[in-house]
C-alpha cells in the first residue's frame, strides 16, 4: 500500500496493521513527511480543536538512588546539582504557576531515599494534598516506582495523574538504560495507578539505541495499556553519564509524535520545552502534539530534566512566552475548566477500566 493510502486510512481512524505503522514511521521523502505532519494536525484539530493544554513543572528533588544511563541525576554523578525543595517552596512555586495560568502542576522527583522514609512520604502526601485541595490545581506525580499501597495513598491525597516512563519496551535495552531496575515492576505502576483511578503517562526515549522494531513495540504497548498521555523525548547527552549518544535514530522524535497522534488520536501528547527550549515548540506542535510541558518559573532555582538550565532564567519557559508562540500558529491555550473537564471525562471509572 502506498504511503498516502496508509495515511488516508489512519486519518479515517481505521485500524492499521504493523507494516502500515512501520510505513508511517519511515516517510521516504520530504513530501511524505509534510503529508504525515499535516494529517497528524488534522486529526488533532478534529479531537481537540485549536486549544492546547499547558503544564507547570516542579522538579522538587534531584536526589536519586538509581543510576539510569541517560540521566544527569543518576546516583553518584558529580556533575548534577542536587537539591531538595522544602514543602513551602514547592507550594509557593505551584501557586505561582497556577497564577501564571498553567492547567496542571507536575510534581517530579528522582527516587530520593528521603521520600521513601515514613516521614518523607507523609510530607509528599501533604504537598500533593495542598496543591490539589488548597490551590485547587490538578496534580501529576512522578515519584519513580512505588508499592501499590503508596500509589493508592497518593491518589487519595488528590493526585490526578501518575507518570512513570519505561523509556523503552525492549527488555534488553531497558536493562542498559535502567540498570538494576525491574521492567515489570515499572510497567505495573501504570496498571496499579489505573486501579487507583489515576490517569497515567507513559514515555519513550529516542536516540538511546532503539530501532524501529522497538518503537513499534512501544506504540503497541501504549495502545494496549491505555495510558492517557504518551510522551516521546529525544535523548540529550549530559555530563558524567555513561550513554554518550545520541545513537543513530531510525525514527526521529517528530515522526514518532505524528504517528502517535494518528494511531492514538484522543491521547494527550506533550511538546516538551525541555529538549530544545521554546524554539522547539512549533515543530512539536506541527507534528501533532497538544500539551506544552515543562513550564518552569524563572528565578525558582528549579531544574529541567533533559536540559537542566535551557531557557529557564530567560523567561522563555513561561506561560506568556508560550501563549505568544501559539498565537503565531493559530492556536491558543485552553481554559482551566476545559482541562478539568478533559481529565474528568478520561479518569478511569473503576479498577481495570480506562
Ligand atoms: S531517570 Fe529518574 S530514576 Fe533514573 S536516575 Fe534519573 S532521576 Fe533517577
Amino acid at each position: 500500500m502506498k504511503f498516502e493510502d496508509v495515511l488516508a486510512k489512519a486519518e479515517m481512524e481505521e485500524k492499521l496493521d504493523v507494516s502500515e505503522v512501520f510505513k508511517l514511521l519511515h516517510p521516504a521523502s520530504d513530501d511524505e513527511r509534510r503529508l504525515l505532519f499535516s494529517a497528524a494536525r488534522h486529526v488533532r484539530e478534529r479531537e481537540f480543536g485549536s486549544r492546547m493544554f499547558i503544564y507547570g513543572f516542579v522538579y522538587f528533588s534531584t536526589f536519586c538512588q538509581n543510576a539510569c544511563s541517560f540521566c544527569l541525576y543518576r546516583h553518584g554523578n558529580p556533575h548534577a546539582t542536587r537539591y531538595r525543595k522544602s514543602p513551602q517552596d514547592v507550594s509557593d512555586t505551584a501557586a505561582r504557576l497556577r497564577d501564571d495560568g498553567v492547567h496542571l502542576i507536575d510534581l517530579t522527583m528522582g527516587e530520593d531515599p528521603f521520600y521513601r522514609s515514613y516521614e518523607g512520604f507523609n510530607s509528599l502526601l501533604d504537598v500533593v494534598n495542598e496543591v490539589r485541595n488548597d490551590l485547587d490545581m490538578p496534580v501529576m506525580i512522578s515519584p519513580g516506582t512505588l508499592p501499590k499501597s503508596e500509589i493508592r495513598m497518593l491518589s487519595r491525597a488528590g493526585a490526578d495523574w501518575y507518570a512513570c516512563y519505561q523509556e523503552t519496551h525492549n527488555t534488553e535495552l531497558f536493562k542498559q538504560l535502567r540498570p538494576g531496575q525491574d521492567y515489570q515492576v515499572r510497567l505495573y505502576q501504570k496498571k496499579w495507578a489505573r486501579e487507583c483511578r489515576m490517569l497515567c503517562e507513559e514515555g519513550v526515549m529516542i536516540g538511546v539505541g532503539e530501532d524501529s522494531q522497538d518503537l513499534l513495540v512501544s506504540l503497541a504497548e501504549m495502545s494496549r495499556i491505555g495510558t492517557q498521555q504518551n510522551r516521546v523525548m529525544s535523548f540529550v547527552p549530559q555530563a558524567g553519564i555513561p550513554l554518550d549518544g545520541p545513537a543513530h535514530r531510525d525514527v526521529d522524535e517528530l515522526t514518532m509524535i505524528a504517528v502517535m497522534r494518528l494511531i492514538m488520536p484522543d491521547r494527550l501528547i506533550p511538546a516538551s520545552l525541555d529538549v530544545e527550549g521554546l524554539d522547539g515548540l512549533k515543530p512539536r506542535l506541527d507534528a501533532g502534539a497538544n500539551v506544552v510541558t515543562s513550564i518552569i518559573p524563572s528565578g525558582s532555582g528549579l531544574a529541567g530534566v533533559a536540559q537542566h538550565e535551557l531557557d529557564i532564567d530567560s523567561d522563555k519557559r513561561s506561560v506568556d512566552a508560550v501563549r505568544q508562540r501559539l498565537g503565531g500558529m493559530g492556536l491558543s491555550l485552553a481554559s482551566r475548566s476545559e482541562y478539568q473537564n478533559w481529565i474528568d471525562d478520561h479518569r478511569p471509572s473503576c479498577a481495570g477500566e480506562s
